[in-house]
């Protein structure tokens, strides 16, 4: 196995656990330069991207190494100029996996930002997924004038983004006089308050508003932001009038997307809602062989039943552990047998722990309730600020496991007797109002970047 092979090996398994613009903007344009005795040298571009990765992902990377590959015992991280990167970009965003060279690259389609490696050639229709796939196939023959807006929602890693993705190249391959635009619901977030901020609203309403099938994925990031859900808004009732097709993803159903305009709803419920739901295990074998095939390895029926019936409820998750088994049979060249594979799962499964931090937290809430760091971090007693304060504190308390005291220090030495209250106010809340339950759901979610 060559070290190119081996640290895909590592993105592929890291690759499950942060999201995927993080993993870009962090993991672009790294590689291993050499092996030295029980020592990986880590090339990055430059130093701060050195430093984040040294302090964020050392450990994960170490340990990934390490499973694959025993006599590994450190890494140590070097800059190293672009130029000499010898992974090409384009490969590295999307094809993760540990490719044989003449697998087929693929690149962004930069008119429509879709990714043509979603296809309905490679998507698996079942009972978990009959519902979206077939309105699907109706909006493909008739976009615009069938289901609008196409909601289509369902838990993490289940084939969302695939499938949005799938019916904007089917569309963009049909329809040569239709322009199709692909946008994450954090993208369309960013470019808002990126246009408010330069004055250039207008230019950017104007883009949107000229797409005849705008596919906005992962709609449940819009919770909380108020002013992109208003620009959102005008642009879904522009097209919506033109009878312009909208495809939009959630991982929930439009009722239970917390902090949603009531107008934006109901807009929202207005067209077709399908929901993916879980796969059964034949489905997940039948994934597995797709995508093994398309690596081209082959593995035996009793080894894909044994992986399919561990992980059952994340197809992503699935295909991590599969790429992973890729590489390390290829780096010890040999084929693993049913003893080995229940071995190696429970390291993998274990292998990387969630991680997030103070200022995470601290900046996912109050981007949330849409309110100033500063405020938060001081002593004002604002009723919307007080609550979110609180938030942040029961998080702290439950996922980072601070002490009383020590959250008490982050904010101006607040007493920890208030800390204990504010953390048990949140805590009783919970249990009996499912709205906050959701918000702190969605939070949860952004500070792992799920
Ligand atoms: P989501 O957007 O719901 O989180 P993704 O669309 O990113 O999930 O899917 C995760 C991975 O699982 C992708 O690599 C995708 O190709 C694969 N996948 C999901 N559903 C299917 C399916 N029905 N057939 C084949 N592959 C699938
Ligand atoms: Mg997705």
């Amino acid at each position: 196995m060559t070290t190119e092979e081996l640290w895909q090996a590592v993105l592929a398994q890291i690759q499950l656990n942060i999201s995927p613009i993080h993993f870009t903007t962090w993991f672009k344009n790294t590689g291993i330069s050499e092996k030295k005795d029980n020592q990986i040298i880590v090339f990055t571009p430059n130093s701060f991207v050195k430093e984040w990765i040294e302090q964020k992902h050392n450990k994960t990377i170490l340990k990934i190494l390490h499973t694959l590959d025993e006599t590994i015992k450190d890494v140590k991280y070097i800059i190293k100029q672009k130029e000499e990167v010898p992974i090409k970009k384009e490969k590295f965003i999307i094809n993760l996996n540990i490719n044989q060279p003449e697998l087929p690259v693929f690149k962004l389609n930069k008119e429509t930002n879709l990714n043509p490696k979603y296809t309905f050639e490679n998507f698996i229709v079942s009972s978990f997924n009959e519902l979206p796939h077939a309105a699907a196939q109706a909006v493909i023959k008739n976009p615009g004038f069938v289901y609008n807006p196409l909601f289509i929602y369902g838990g993490v890693g289940l084939g969302k983004t695939h499938l949005l993705q799938a019916i904007g190249n089917e569309i963009f391959n049909n329809f040569s006089d239709k322009k199709v635009k692909y946008v994450p619901s954090e993208k369309f977030t960013s470019e808002v308050i990126n246009a408010i901020r330069n004055k250039e609203m207008e230019n950017l309403k104007i883009k949107y508003q000229q797409t005849d099938v705008l596919i906005i994925d992962d709609i449940q990031f819009l919770a909380g932001k108020e002013k992109t859900q208003e620009e959102f808004f005008h642009v879904f009732n522009t097209l919506y009038d033109k009878n312009k097709q909208i495809i939009i993803s959630s991982d929930r159903a439009p009722n239970i997307i917390p902090s949603l305009t009531e107008r934006l709803r109901s807009r929202l419920e207005g067209g077709m809602i399908a929901d993916i739901s879980l796969p059964d295990t034949e489905t997940l074998i039948a994934i597995l062989k797709i995508k093994s095939k398309e690596k081209m390895v082959e593995f035996s029926d009793e080894i894909l039943y044994y992986i399919a019936s561990n992980i059952k409820k994340n197809i992503r998750e699935l295909e991590g552990v599969l790429n992973y088994l890729i590489a390390y049979q290829k780096l010890n060249k040999i084929i693993i047998d049913i003893e080995l594979l229940k071995n190696l799962l429970k390291k993998i499964v274990v292998s990387i722990p969630k991680t997030t931090s103070f200022k995470k937290i601290v900046q996912v809430v109050t981007q949330f309730y849409d309110i100033k760091e500063k405020e938060v971090l001081l002593n004002c007693r604002r009723k919307e600020i007080v609550f979110p304060r609180q938030i942040i504190m029961y998080l702290l308390r439950n996922e980072l496991k601070y002490s009383y005291l020590n959250i008490g220090k982050k904010f101006k030495n607040m007493d920890h007797t208030t800390v204990i209250y504010s953390c048990k106010k949140i805590s009783n809340e919970l249990e009996k109002n499912e709205k906050l339950k959701n918000d702190i759901d969605l939070i949860k979610q952004q500070i792992y970047n799920i």
